[in-house]
């Protein structure tokens, strides 16, 4: 059915009634060794270009592809994990396309038999249907220098696997999209299917987004390329959502265009009118066998899939970790790694506790430096130490708050804590006289907690903290200042 192309101004609605559609199409680079069909190795970020090819990857006559196995068990689990049905038979298509960056003059793809389809994943409780996920040979480059009359061209990337994945027009915010985009990076990274680093290229992502009155037919479509960091797939779509608000709402009808993203500009700006899928001409590669999937390959995959993030953060909850906590750390990667290393360092600390650490003061540290956790010299354990000499009363939460910056930088700190003779004063002689003191100082907090308010001992504790330079164990305070008080 085709939508309303435009309404009469007298009827357009207004933008209170719009509501956008998103759809999203993600390309992620699987984490292989070699190139999807040939032997040339995909290390080539930050290399030379043109050095990472051989003649396949130049698409060479004569050349014939050979399909990695590696990929496909990738492209398998990544299917698994999406919750799709993986097909047992499954075949490659030539897409045809001349573009100086595909030598081949056509792109290995699936066409009506991709790997994994109809499947879902949630987000903020809402199920997003995955409509398929297929493999692919990604293209080369095209380099144009500033100012020059001419475009270069880098073919490192040409032939790297890839995996496509799109979704079904499920999304409804910009805010959804940027959350689906932060779960799947997660997922594929749990996995190791993909390091989907948008920075290098790794993941890109195509967005697709229409307004509509709910309850009518959806409108037409614009689709967005090649963004390459979530913030701008975020901010594309809030420029994208406004502007066919704007037309949508004068009364105007909006074209199916394909458009870029102006970084700079910060807005879309139109490339082409969308080509046909009959343009592409798809037919078999007839030098690519069809690819018979067995149940039993699929078994083996599933036996080696590790722990997904909707897993992980119910493992978090369950170890008792703050709803917030656990939804932020399940989908980022290498901080949920680094949380689980700290936590296997030292069992019995409190994972809230060791989280609080490594969510406000590591990651604040880090914000400041503009430095990631890998970048880092901190380790899980010289983290779970730190938490543990507070836990152990060994040193103040001051105290561990002074050491962070060393620690951070390398330095053990059980070696900081013997060197410098830190240690909180568990010395109960120095920590009495200080209580005696502050209840000298307000006897009417001591009469109230001998009236059995309990809670006016607060008011001394922080005295008597404070006298001792923030070096006394609050355990140990606490203790004596019961003790004197006689509750
Ligand atoms: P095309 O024929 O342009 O390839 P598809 O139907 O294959 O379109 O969908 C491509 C992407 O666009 C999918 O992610 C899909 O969810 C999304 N999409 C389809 N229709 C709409 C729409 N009306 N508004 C927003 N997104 C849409
Ligand atoms: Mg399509």
């Amino acid at each position: 059915m085709s939508p309303p192309a435009s309404f009469p101004a007298s009827t357009a609605p207004s933008s209170a009634d719009l509501q956008a559609v998103i759809g999203l199409e993600v390309h992620l680079h699987l984490n292989t060794r070699t190139k999807i069909f040939s032997a040339a190795s995909t290390d080539y970020f930050g290399q030379e270009p043109n050095t990472f090819t051989d003649p396949l990857t130049l698409g060479l006559p004569g050349t014939l592809p050979t399909l990695n196995a590696r990929a496909v068990d990738l492209a398998i689990m990544f299917g698994l994990a999406l919750g799709c049905d993986v097909s047992g038979f499954t075949q490659f298509h030539r897409k045809n396309y001349f573009y100086p960056d595909a030598p081949k003059n056509y792109q290995l793809s699936q066409y009506d038999r991709p790997i994994a389809r109809n499947g879902a994943v949630t987000v903020d409780g809402e199920r997003i249907g995955i409509t398929r996920a297929h493999l692919e040979d990604d293209a080369g480059k095209l380099v144009h220098p500033l100012y020059a009359p001419y475009s270069l061209l880098d073919l490192n990337r040409a032939g790297m696997p890839l995996i496509e994945m799109v979704t079904e027009p499920e999304l409804r915010t910009p805010e959804q999209a940027r959350k689906f985009l932060t779960l799947i990076r997660a997922t594929a990274q749990s996995l190791g299917v993909s390091e989907a680093n948008p920075e290098e290229g790794q993941m890109r992502c195509d967005v697709n987004v229409s307004v509509h009155v709910p309850g009518t037919p959806f409108g037409t479509k614009v689709e967005i390329k090649n963004l390459n960091s979530f913030r701008s797939v975020q901010r594309a779509l809030e420029y994208e959502i406004a502007r066919q608000t704007r037309i949508v709402k004068a009364g105007g009808s909006i074209s199916q265009d394909t458009m870029g993203w102006d970084e700079g500009g910060q807005k879309t700006f139109v490339m082409r009118t969308k080509e046909g899928e009959a343009d592409y001409r798809y037919f078999p590669d007839p030098d690519l066998p069809p690819l018979d999937i067995t149940p039993e390959w699929i078994e083996r995959v599933r036996a080696q899939m590790p722990e997904l993030p909707a897993q992980k953060r119910e493992r978090y909850l369950a170890a008792g970790l703050r709803e917030q906590d656990a939804d932020s750390v399940s989908v980022d990667v290498p901080q949920s790694r680094f949380l689980d290393a700290a936590l296997s360092a030292d069992p019995k600390l409190d994972l809230q506790k060791l989280a609080n650490w490594l969510l406000t003061d590591v990651a604040g540290w880090l914000s400041a430096k503009e430095l990631n956790l890998k970048a880092s010299a901190l380790t899980p354990e010289h983290l779970a130490a730190l938490v543990g000499l507070v836990e152990a009363g060994t040193l103040s939460g001051k105290m561990a708050k002074e050491l962070l910056p060393e620690v951070m930088q390398g330095a053990d700190p059980a070696t900081l804590v013997a060197e410098r003779g830190l240690s909180v004063v568990t010395d109960a002689g120095a920590i009495e006289a200080a209580v005696d003191a502050a209840m000298l100082a307000n006897p009417a907090a001591v009469e109230q907690v001998r009236a059995g308010n309990l809670k006016a001992a607060n008011a001394l504790f922080g005295p008597v903290m404070k006298a001792m330079n923030g070096q006394a164990g609050p355990d140990v305070v606490r203790r004596v200042l019961n003790e004197r008080l006689g509750v």
